[in-house]
């Protein structure tokens, strides 16, 4: 069955600055949108929100949520699991809402099998490398073996990027924004919603 509602899947290799082009659209009041909250093993960093940012949790919790089919997808990635719980989304769905996740690009390829009539694919690719790695390291929020083990993954990442629907690369942040709510009016509009 087709919803009402669109799933916005935003990928892109770690620093690529999907977390930020999310919080910016959310924060600009539609109030259509929402945030898929994933849950992690991960450690909270400084400044994180459990309920907010994620659902932190420890490695049982997290079995256990697989155990019981709770979750639309899992990976792990950079050495800790997250997943997206499958609930809320079945629920915004059905209200009309535009739901946006922030996931690596296996996942989102998971979300989009299992939701393919909803689901909108946008790949975030750095302008290059370098920049990559100086706004990663700028970001402050990892350790340099942390920060290595994410660089690790960035020829998967911008391989499996190919396959997006969309891909905005993200040299000016405004610039980037504007395109990827240009992308997700396009899509509403393509089915028949008030972009
Ligand atoms: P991700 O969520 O993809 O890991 P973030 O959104 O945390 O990436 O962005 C990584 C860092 O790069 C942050 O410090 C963010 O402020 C910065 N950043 C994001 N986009 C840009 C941009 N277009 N120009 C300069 N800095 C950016
Ligand atoms: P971070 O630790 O920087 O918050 O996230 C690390 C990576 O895990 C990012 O690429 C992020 O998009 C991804 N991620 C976050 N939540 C999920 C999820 O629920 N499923 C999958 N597959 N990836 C996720």
């Amino acid at each position: 069955m087709t919803h009402k509602g669109l799933l916005v899947v935003i990928s892109s290799p770690s620093g690529g600055g999907k977390s930020t082009i999310i919080r910016r659209i959310i924060s600009e009041g539609d109030p259509r949108c929402r945030y898929s909250i994933s849950a992690t093993t991960r450690a909270m960093r400084p400044g994180e929100k459990d309920g907010i940012d994620y659902w932190f949790v420890d490695e049982a919790a997290f079995t256990e949520m697989i155990r019981r089919d709770e979750l639309a997808e899992y990976e792990q990635v950079h050495g800790h699991l997250y997943g997206t719980p499958v609930r809320p989304i079945e629920k915004w769905l059905q209200e009309g809402c535009i739901v946006f996740f922030d996931i690596d690009v296996k996942g989102a390829f998971a979300i989009q099998r299992r939701f393919p009539d909803e689901t909108l694919m946008i790949f975030i690719a750095p302008p290059d490398l370098e920049t990559l790695r100086q706004r990663l390291v700028g970001r402050g929020t990892e350790a340099s073996e942390a920060v290595r083990i994410r660089l690790e993954r960035v020829p998967m990442e911008m391989e499996m990027g190919k396959a997006f629907e969309f891909t905005v690369i993200n040299r000016d942040l405004h610039r980037s924004i504007a395109r990827v709510k240009k992308i997700i009016a396009g899509r509403l509009a393509e089915r028949g919603a008030v972009a």
